[in-house]
């Protein structure tokens, strides 16, 4: 590994000599400090959506639950052609009374359970109804619109796996099964603190110097999910003690702790000294991207400390790369890297080598291998955030690359996904 653990110190120019780690690096020793919740509760599945799964849940019924009709038509005793004699008709909600025999048939409306003896069943399109008799156009195959019993899910199967994050789809699944609650982590106890005497939250007070606090709602907004319980620690002043105390008071009763800014290696930057001082351990990682590069990583008691730059773009895309993992460990969720697309850019960029880059950018048409064109969204830089608001999602970069064309290979991370649960 090419760790830089400094525990219980921080040394500035130890830091300065450091190399840089890969995202890779850094996010598995991330994981690393995570031990998983092991406290669960029971939620009625509409408030499940979003939680992880905490153990397997096994089915206790067949799906279908009985034998049925896949479409309006007739169900006959028995499948080929021929003339079969209408002997009633059943709707969904209805059951069977007697079991049809060869050449018999009957009405049958979609979803209503076929009658034992059914072979197969013909769509009411093809087929022709005479003097009570139903005659089928073609060769109406065994089995033909017939649902069977368990063709989707037999009793005992496992629904859904512990450390599922659950969607619409569970939702979907676990209700057909018959089942009203689900057994689940308990939420991630996320605190979120910003520190700089230059912020202020916006309808306070502000005057010259003064900017408003853009990380910690962001950062609330990104960790707005289901599955977290997040306490606003508001701001705090470049203090060593002020930040001391809160970190320390914080770590008591939350898992993770996430502040942003006083990270680097500037002479306000306390939060290495303060994660040591409320006794905790810190290790500062300077990763190999573009834009943040400085981040800290470390504990408190059981608390994890995720330190994030203070520049915007760098704490969004941090926040990305390691909050998200640090939360999907804390609550053991499957892990689930970001989708990654192959993209091709439609700009001209020269770039000084070093670090791997992320940009917003959006997607401007289609290369002729069927691959998104990507195109910058205005300048980007770690605190702008307009081009951010524009784009579509994160371009990117590899280390090396000094020259992009228009056609050259990119990754894209896309923001949205319509199909996405
Ligand atoms: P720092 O990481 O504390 O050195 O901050 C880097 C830059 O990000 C500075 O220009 C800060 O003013 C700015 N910054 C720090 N925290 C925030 C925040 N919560 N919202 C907006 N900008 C911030
Ligand atoms: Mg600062």
């Amino acid at each position: 590994m090419e760790p830089l653990v400094q525990a219980g110190c921080c040394d500035r120019d130890t830091e300065r000599s450091q190399k840089l780690s890969s995202i890779e690096t850094t996010a598995e020793r991330a994981l690393q400090l995570c031990s998983r919740i092991v406290e669960t509760e029971v939620v009625a599945l509409p408030d499940a959506v979003g939680r992880v799964s905490a153990g397997d849940t096994v089915s206790l019924f067949s799906l279908p639950i009985h034998d049925h009709s896949a479409v309006d038509g007739y169900a006959l005793g028995s499948s080929g052609k021929g003339s079969f004699r209408i002997v009633g008709r059943l709707t969904a909600g209805e059951t069977p009374k007697d079991a049809l025999n060869k050449s018999e048939a009957i009405r049958i409306m979609t979803g209503a359970p076929v009658p034992e003896g059914t072979e197969c069943v013909v769509m009411q399109e093809h087929a022709s109804v005479e003097s009570g008799y139903v005659s089928p156009t073609f060769e109406v195959p065994v089995g033909d619109n017939v649902r069977r019993t368990g063709e989707d899910v037999r009793a005992f199967d496992t629904l859904v796996r512990a450390g599922t994050r659950l969607d619409a789809r569970h939702t979907a699944l676990l209700t057909a099964s018959g089942l009203q609650n689900a057994g689940v982590v308990r939420k991630v106890r996320v605190a979120v603190l910003s520190t700089g005497n230059e912020l202020r939250d916006t309808g306070v007070g502000m005057g010259p110097g003064h900017i408003f606090d853009t990380n910690r709602p962001m950062l609330r907004a990104l960790l707005s999910s289901n599955r977290t319980e997040i306490t606003d620690l508001g701001i705090e002043r470049d203090n060593l003690e002020a930040i001391t105390a809160t970190l320390k008071n914080a770590a008591r009763t939350h898992d993770l702790i996430i502040t942003s800014g006083g990270v680097s290696v500037g002479e306000e930057d306390h939060l290495k000294p303060a994660v040591v001082a409320a006794g905790g351990s810190i290790e500062s990682w300077r990763m190999a991207i573009k834009p943040g590069k400085p981040v800290a990583l470390g504990k408190i008691g059981n608390a994890v400390y995720l330190g994030l730059p203070g520049n915007p773009l760098a704490c969004f895309v941090d926040f990305l790369l390691l909050g998200r993992p640090i939360i999907d460990g804390l609550s053991g969720a499957t892990r689930r890297d970001p989708l990654v697309q192959n993209a091709k850019a439609a700009f001209e960029w020269t770039r000084r080598p070093g670090r791997r880059e992320f940009f917003p950018c959006n997607i401007v048409g289609t290369s002729e291998e069927g691959l998104p064109l990507l195109e910058k969204t205005g300048r980007a830089g770690s605190a702008r955030l307009l081009p951010l608001i524009e784009a579509d999602g994160l371009g990117v970069v590899d280390a090396d690359c000094t020259d992009v064309q228009p056609g050259s290979h990119l990754q894209f991370y896309p923001f949205r996904a319509d199909m996405g649960l």
